[in-house]
């Protein structure tokens, strides 16, 4: 039968929005074709969460819920997907490319034998095949990819980049049985950093600073525009390096890739490997003293000024507005 079928990621038993965002795209690519799109959904009671799926675009719902997989197991993880896949014999299986969904597509594709198209920003059917559209070189270059024929093919879908919708419905459930799950490395525990911040990597808004901040205790500026804006705080390599911020934060080619509704610069030059993190941000804008700062050329919105004049002067009419 042909047909997408999604994984859904969820950490705590809350559904991730990458997740939701690549249900909403097989949705949207499988209604061209009056295909049906289905999901599957791995983890430790977390049950209750699939029927709702639905209403993003699933008709069923592959649930395998065991006290295994509570936390993420690539090899666990990898079995449920193919055993879905297995009964559902999709055409087409979307991952969001999270860090997971970036370890757990090509697991899933070398199970099956097939190639896998990763960190996805635009697809296309030709006939009944994806093509798919990838950043390459830092984001300098597109390549326009397919799986040379071979089903089903694995894509991972970038996340904020397609958009989510939600509708009505409820999915019809399936409980995974039978699995021989063959866990040989099983994790314990899992610990944040960062005490409930919000990740970037799934940020709507994310202000980020550099080199420009001059120090570690000025980005305690950045973190109160962030929490007005319910925004993540990024950063360039510059900052993390110094020791200023922790790598998690660190937005670029060797920190995470990115794609927010809004993205503010404050005091970074628009390195070419920075930019590869942060180009398809929905609307930039930089705050930068230097006018020539290469940051301004993929700006939607540029300041020239001192930061630490347009940043609390940002402040201030965000909170007036917020009281108004
Ligand atoms: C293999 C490799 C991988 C890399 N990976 C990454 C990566 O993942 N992410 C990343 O970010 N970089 C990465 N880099 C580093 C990258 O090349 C740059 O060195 C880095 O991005 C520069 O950071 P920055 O813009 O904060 O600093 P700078 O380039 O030093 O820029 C600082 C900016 O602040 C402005 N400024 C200074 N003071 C003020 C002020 N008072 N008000 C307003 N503006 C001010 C300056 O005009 C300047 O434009 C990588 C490099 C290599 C070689």
């Amino acid at each position: 039968m042909a047909g997408i079928l999604v994984f859904i990621e969820q950490r705590d038993g809350s559904i991730r929005k990458g997740s939701l965002q690549a249900l909403s795209e097989a949705k949207r690519q499988a209604a061209a074709k009056g295909w049906p799109v289905a999901a599957v959904l791995p983890g430790s009671g977390i049950s209750g969460e699939a029927a709702g799926l639905g209403a993003y675009g699933a008709s069923k719902v592959y649930v395998a819920d065991d006290a295994n997989l509570a936390l993420y197991s690539g090899e666990g993880y990898a079995e449920v997907v193919a055993k879905a896949a297995g009964q559902f014999e999709p055409d087409a299986i979307f991952f969001s490319a999270t860090a997971m969904g970036r370890d757990l597509a090509p697991r899933v594709a070398a199970r099956l034998g097939v190639g896998a198209l990763a960190d996805v920003t635009g697809l296309d059917l030709d006939g009944d095949q994806f093509v798919a559209r990838r950043p390459v070189y830092s984001g300098k270059a597109f390549a326009v990819v397919d799986t040379a024929g071979k089903k089903p093919q694995v894509i991972s879908l970038r996340p904020n980049v397609f958009a989510l919708e939600q509708g009505e419905g409820t999915a019809e459930v399936v409980n995974l049985d039978g699995l021989s799950l063959s866990i040989r490395a099983l994790v314990k525990e899992f610990v944040e950093k960062g005490g409930g911040e919000i990740d970037v990597a799934e940020a709507e808004i994310i202000v980020s600073g550099g080199r420009g901040m001059k120090g570690p205790e000025n980005f305690a500026m950045l973190k109160e525009l962030a929490d007005l804006l319910g925004a993540a705080v990024g950063a360039s390599r510059a900052a993390v390096d110094a020791g200023w911020i922790d790598h998690s934060h660190q937005v670029g080619q060797t920190g995470k890739v990115v794609s927010p509704t809004l993205y503010i610069a404050v005091g970074i030059s628009g390195a070419i490997q920075h930019l590869a993190g942060m180009g398809s941000s929905k609307v930039i804008v930089a705050i930068n003293k230097d006018p020539d700062a290469p940051i301004f050329k993929v700006a939607d919105y540029g300041i020239v000024g001192d930061l630490f004049e347009v940043v609390p002067a940002l402040i201030e009419e965000v909170k007036k507005i917020k009281a108004a």
